[in-house]
């Protein structure tokens, strides 16, 4: 089986304590990795501390540059590292519609390269015989990066890069679930960066919290649920670190009577089961006129009874559950939503094991107040909800205290997007969902977190503004 290690300073480095990495699909230990004393931490911060002088001094541009040949490095180990998404993850290689473990990769590319050519320009906001007033950005030190099992290397990179690139150095936790992907990855980049620019450490318990405490540490960038989102905020007030957090999202969509709905409904489906509907702005509660309901729901059915779920490795178009708690998490929420007398029209009971594999499921005639629309069930469950009134629809879909993306659809975009207008949440689309890209700001309202990711907006979240002002006179 294979041992891996952290990165820290550059070096290679394992601990006399290990935790196990299950297989999804098996349920059997798929390797063992090191787990992180208080000392490792330690010495991972003080090399990332040690690192930032020299590495903030350099030019953005080279910074740049550096972060075009990481994202080389990926391309080159591409069919590695899908692989290894596969087993830990348990996604698909291809999967539905091409969303597997090679999208993630084809994303991971996209937003590297993409970060690498960000820029942080000086801002000048006067300029006259008086003063010259500039605005500049400069980065915070040393940042700390908790990520999530559902995109285990997208979202590392979504983290480190706009970290590195605005001249900060890291230190990153992956998720106990699936830690192999990221400290491969982070072998494979280790040549290109200055030892402690980038440090992994991996553990389970107790080192996310240590780092959310640690006084050296200046910004915690974290991708998870709300609960810990907020345990997160209270610790960073010791030093009043920089926060970041994209959390969890219930995501609304109102489906008008207007649609197409044999056009639409593969769309709806796709951006609810994307990634086996572990995915923060998964399409979670679905809003159906009254007059289409029936008709969206066959299609839906039909679409659901086409798939198949089965180990990522045979590449299925679903993989399993990625874990255990949230395999019972979805398995329970099913259960009270059939107890409270929902109508299943797909699914509804665990496959066979072993592996947490959970079919998809459609479920109609549901109550707003079942766990199953008021809390993300993050598997491959979608509650359908009817409505008569739109008012009432967007009343419906406001009543969270989730606020991450809504989407509104419509054979007229301009009635949708003003309506879509009146989501309360982060990201409001017309006629898609879920759709995200390297340049446009990503984040959440409400409890699905503060601060936005992407472009320059997201950039700037790694940096502090210097205001330099020249006198004149
Ligand atoms: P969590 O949101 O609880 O995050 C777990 C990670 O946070 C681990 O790395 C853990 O590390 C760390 N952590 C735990 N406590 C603290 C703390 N006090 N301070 C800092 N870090 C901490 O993930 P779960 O896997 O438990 O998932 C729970 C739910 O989160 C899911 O059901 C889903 O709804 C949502 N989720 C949302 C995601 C998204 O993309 N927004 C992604 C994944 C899950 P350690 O134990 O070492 O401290």
């Amino acid at each position: 089986m294979s041992e891996y290690q952290m990165i820290i300073n550059g070096q290679k480095v394992g601990s006399d304590a290990t935790f196990p990495v299950i297989n999804p699909a098996t349920e059997e230990v798929a390797a063992r990795c090191p787990k992180a004393t208080e000392a490792h931490l330690e010495q991972a911060v003080a090399a990332a501390r040690a690192a930032f002088p020299a590495w903030s001094a350099r030019p953005g541009a080279e910074r740049g540059a550096i972060i075009h040949q990481i994202g080389q490095a990926i391309e080159e180990h591409q069919a590695e590292l899908v692989s290894l998404l596969t087993l830990e993850q348990g996604k698909p290689g291809t999967g539905f519609a091409g969303m597997g473990a090679a999208f993630e990769i084809g994303g991971t590319l996209a937003w590297c390269h993409a970060a690498a050519d960000l820029e942080l320009p000086v801002d000048v906001i006067q300029d006259n015989e008086e003063a010259r007033i500039e605005v500049h950005r400069k980065p915070l030190g040393v940042v700390g990066s908790i990520t999530p099992w559902n995109f285990p290397l997208m979202i590392a990179i979504w983290h480190v890069m706009p970290a590195l690139r605005s001249g900060n150095t890291v230190v990153l936790k992956p998720s106990e679930y699936t830690p192999l992907t990221t400290l491969r990855f982070a072998e494979i980049i280790n040549d290109l960066l200055p030892p402690g620019v980038f440090n992994v450490v991996t553990g389970d318990g107790s080192l996310g919290a240590a780092m959310t405490n640690h006084p050296d540490i200046n910004k915690i960038v974290f991708t998870g649920s709300t609960a810990t989102g907020k345990k997160i905020m209270q610790n960073a007030s010791c030093n009043l670190k920089r926060l970041t957090l994209e959390l969890g999202g219930n995501d609304a969509a109102i489906v008008l009577p207007d649609v197409d709905v044999a056009a639409i409904a593969p769309k709806v489906f796709a951006t609810a089961m994307f990634n086996n509907g572990q995915t923060c702005a998964a399409l979670k509660r679905l809003y159906v006129h009254e007059d289409i309901y029936e008709e969206m729901c066959d299609a839906l059915v039909a679409l659901a009874n086409s798939v198949t779920t089965a180990d990522g490795s045979t590449d299925p178009d679903f993989g399993p559950v990625q874990n255990k708690a949230q395999f019972a998490k979805v398995c329970a929420m099913a259960d009270e939503a059939r107890a409270s007398g929902a109508r299943f029209l797909t699914g509804g009971e665990p496959m066979p094991g072993p592996g947490y594999f959970y079919p998809v499921t459609i479920v109609a005639d549901i109550a707003d107040d079942t766990r199953l629309v008021r809390e993300e069930p993050f598997g491959p469950i979608l509650p359908v909800m009817k409505f008569s009134d739109v008012e009432d629809a967007l009343r419906r879909a406001n009543d969270s205290p989730s606020g991450l993306g809504g989407s509104v659809w419509s054979g007229d975009p301009q009635k949708a997007a003003a309506l879509a207008s009146r989501l309360e949440c982060g990201t409001a689309w017309v006629n898609t969902h879920a759709m995200i890209q390297p340049d446009a700001p990503f984040g959440g309202s409400k409890e699905s977190g503060i601060g936005v990711e992407f472009g320059r907006y997201g950039l700037e979240e790694y940096t502090n503004i210097q205001t330099v002002y020249i006198s004149k006179t």
